[in-house]
């Protein structure tokens, strides 16, 4: 497919502006459409062409990308202009579930179109630099099509047929992310209580963020361990024994408290892992916590105590 094809943008928030600026940078006619028209005045003095309505923006090429508020916003924009979408591309850049996903893709697809789901892995800061990847799913033909397209925009990452698939990886992401975040808000107000009010948020993370980077590092072993369905198979120095980690969350949920901060996350992985010293576990690594987040799951009965 040739560099230039045609893209249409729906959407002109920060993320939607970020990816029409990265299109429209890299040489290809960009057409714009959002629901408040102002906002793409600096894409059309720069060169993009505005669209004064849905109609204009998806009958003006063959790719179109949206990039909206959620799903509802998306299914009200587009549903206007079912009749014009045969023979086209739709691409969803917009967060949502992978059940959202199926079914856009399922009404999208039914209206003679093609489609792909997308989730991007970037703010509008870093759209268009190394930093910014892009997960894609759904017909591998259609992402083929266009990947050179896709590529302007981040590091595009094809995850296969399954149209919910970008939506769940990504999701999954957002879910690791603010819950580190929410472990930063945790820490930072437990740094600088009482007793740490003479050091300063800023202070702390500095070191916070080296200890976090360093622990990331061990996350590829964790994952390796969950593939293999098998606790501490090559790193036997990441093994903790859940004694150790039951002690260990109870004094920082006890330091926690004795700081004037909400213990309440840290009490709630205490009892998870004390529901697993019930049950007879001596060693609890990423697999078994894993398996006991899975609701319905079985616990592996793996490395158990002895005798039990
Ligand atoms: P913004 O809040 O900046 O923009 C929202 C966009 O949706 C605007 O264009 C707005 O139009 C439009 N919109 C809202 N409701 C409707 C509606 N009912 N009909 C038509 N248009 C509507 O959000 P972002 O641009 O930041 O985010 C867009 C998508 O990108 C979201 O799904 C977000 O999760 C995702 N994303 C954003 C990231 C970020 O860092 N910003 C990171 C990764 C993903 P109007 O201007 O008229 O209000």
């Amino acid at each position: 497919m040739s560099n230039n094809v045609p893209v249409s943008v729906l959407g002109l928030g920060d993320m939607g502006k970020a990816l029409a600026s990265a299109l429209l940078a890299s040489g290809r006619p960009t057409t714009v459409w959002n629901r408040t028209a102002a906002k793409g005045d600096e894409l059309v003095a720069r060169g993009a062409l505005r669209a004064g309505t849905v109609e204009a923006a998806v009958t003006a090429g063959p790719v179109v990308i949206v990039c909206l508020l959620d799903h509802d916003s998306v299914l009200e924009t587009l549903e206007p202009v079912a009749g014009k979408l045969a023979g086209r591309t739709v691409v969803n850049l917009t967060t949502g579930t992978p059940a959202q996903a199926e079914e856009l893709s399922a009404w999208v697809t039914g209206h003679g179109a093609d489609f792909l789901a997308g989730g991007i892995m970037a703010i509008p800061q870093t759209v268009a630099t190394p930093d910014a990847f892009f997960l894609y799913s759904g017909q591998e033909r259609v992402f083929e099509a266009y990947r050179e397209t896709f590529e302007v925009l981040g590091e595009a990452k094809y995850l296969g047929p399954d149209t919910g698939l970008a939506s769940l990886y990504d999701l999954a992401m957002l879910s690791a992310m603010n819950l580190m975040f929410e472990g930063f808000h945790l820490a930072v107000a437990m740094a600088t209580s009482a007793r740490g009010k003479a050091g300063t948020a800023a202070g702390f993370t500095d070191m916070l963020v080296r200890w976090l980077v360093n622990m990331a590092g061990v996350l590829p072993a964790f994952a390796a361990e969950v593939d293999a369905e098998r606790e501490s198979g090559t790193e036997p120095r990441l093994v903790q024994t859940l004694d150790l980690q039951i002690a260990a969350m109870a004094n920082m949920a006890d330091a926690s408290r004795a700081a004037g901060v909400d213990p309440a996350h840290l009490e709630l992985c205490l009892s998870k892992l004390k529901d697993l010293l019930a049950q007879g576990h001596v060693v609890a690594g990423a697999p078994t916590a894993v398996r006991q987040l899975r609701i319905g799951g079985d616990l592996p009965s793996a490395r158990v105590r002895a005798g039990s």
